[in-house]
């Protein structure tokens, strides 16, 4: 773990104030084991403050933030967290009781809207009580980040590290659990949109969203004291996200293709035709072997698959698929047809249970009168042959001919769960 020091007060910046605090929470965490890469200190300044909480975001997986809860207009290292959080500030009952009876004791003193906001917590904070002061602290995981903020004055914050801190942070053997679920044919702002409200509000266990080419992961994490504890978690949070329907009415269980961080759609692929004993050929055009290739790369693939075709020339689809070439002239080259004869051939050919035929425009012009991104992806198998038509739009010619070889996959795997 990465943790990273940020000590706010322009007092500390024009030399007023030693930050003791860092000194002191720096040789807290090395107690425990924690790594603090940086510590930084900025002034009250929220522009300033958020630039370093952004920059603190990217590189830290712990940030502990002290100071700037007080009561005065400078106070606002709470409410810039929150808004680089894009979250709201809650009471803490707790905390605003105890406000409330520091002021019912004492008449004279006039109470302030930042009176109020010490007894706040950052929206799905957990509190962390300050037993000497009234400015409560907070903890919070956003995005595998983990954020704490502490009062300034040594003489809250060291006993709420002490108390309270140093057992949340070294106690109960907890660990990080991971769980990565795997989508295909969902984009991630489609599936950020159907699941916003579980992005926003997570806590534990935190929901990161990471898009790839092609492909969209989900990354489900939770602190537990042992796997069976942290698949609970994770298990329900699971269940929340496949129920949801994306934005074609079919619920996310549909795109879900696996598990794993290195679990690739061509593994789960693969692996499904070896589990079902079924070979597999290809004939391409467009990706001129990426497909092949791409199952290649697995180790043990000798099992399914013997050989195919890379047929790019509409002559050598002709002659080494035996396509006749009026036909080809006919249809065009980027048609229907044309996917459904290169898989239907390529099947025949080698004998295998399952042929997939890929052919299509990668750019950067136009063929047949067919826009860039244009691929059809024929399927044949012993139950007959079917297309599949699909767009790949604003995309690189590498990465059309990459996400076509994805649909192509997507499609062997959906004809073996079928
Ligand atoms: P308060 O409610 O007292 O305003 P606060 O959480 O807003 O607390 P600050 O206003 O930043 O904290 O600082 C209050 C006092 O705490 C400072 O005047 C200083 O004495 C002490 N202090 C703040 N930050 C540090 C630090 N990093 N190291 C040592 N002392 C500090």
């Amino acid at each position: 773990m990465k943790a990273e020091l940020i000590a706010v007060g322009t007092e500390i910046l024009t030399g007023q104030i030693v930050n003791t605090n860092a000194q002191y929470l720096s040789e807290k965490m090395a107690e425990i084991g924690i790594d603090v890469y940086y510590q930084t200190a900025v002034g009250d300044n929220e522009k300033r403050l958020l630039s370093v909480i952004d920059i603190a975001s990217k590189r830290s997986d712990l940030l502990i933030l002290c100071g700037g809860l007080g009561p005065t207009e400078d106070d606002l290292t709470k409410q810039t967290l929150a808004k680089y959080l894009g979250r709201d500030l809650v009471f803490d009952s707790k905390a605003k009781q105890k406000l409330d009876q520091f002021f019912a004791s004492r008449p004279k003193h006039s109470r302030t809207p930042n009176n109020d906001r010490q007894a706040q917590i950052i929206e799905g904070a957990t509190p962390i009580e300050n037993i000497t002061g009234l400015a409560v602290g907070g903890i919070l995981t956003v995005d595998d980040v983990t954020y704490i903020i502490l009062p300034g004055p040594p003489s809250e914050l060291k006993p709420m590290v002490q108390k309270s801190l140093m057992p949340l942070l070294a106690n109960s053997g907890e660990q990080l659990y991971s769980r990565v679920l795997r989508f295909f044919g969902i984009g991630e702002s489609q599936l950020v949109t159907v699941l916003a409200d579980l992005i926003t509000q997570q806590t534990d266990p935190t929901l990161a969203p990471y898009a790839k080419v092609g492909e969209v992961t989900l990354r489900l994490s939770t602190k537990a004291t042992n796997q069976q504890a942290a698949d609970l978690k994770l298990d329900a949070l699971e269940s929340q996200i496949l129920a949801r329907q994306g934005l074609d009415d079919l619920p996310l269980k549909n795109h879900l293709y696996g598990y794993g961080e290195d679990n690739s759609l061509a593994r789960v692929t693969v692996d499904l035709l070896k589990a079902s004993g079924k070979s597999i050929t290809a004939a391409e055009s467009l990706t001129a072997g990426l497909f092949q290739s791409t199952i290649a790369d697995l180790e043990g693939i000798s099992a399914i698959f013997q050989g195919g075709f890379v047929t790019y020339s509409l002559a050598q689809k002709a002659a080494i698929l035996g396509i006749p070439e009026d036909d080809l002239k006919t249809h065009g080259v980027v048609s229907e047809f044309t996917a459904r004869a290169m898989a239907e051939a390529a099947r025949e050919k080698v004998g295998a249970d399952l042929a997939i035929s890929l052919t299509g425009v990668a750019g950067p012009d136009k063929l047949e009168g067919q826009a860039v991104g244009t691929v059809f992806i024929g399927l044949a198998s012993a139950k007959g042959s079917c297309v599949k038509k699909v767009f790949i739009g604003n995309r690189s010619r590498f990465d059309i001919r990459y996400i076509a070889v994805l649909h192509a996959l997507d499609m062997v795997q959906q004809a073996l769960l079928a």
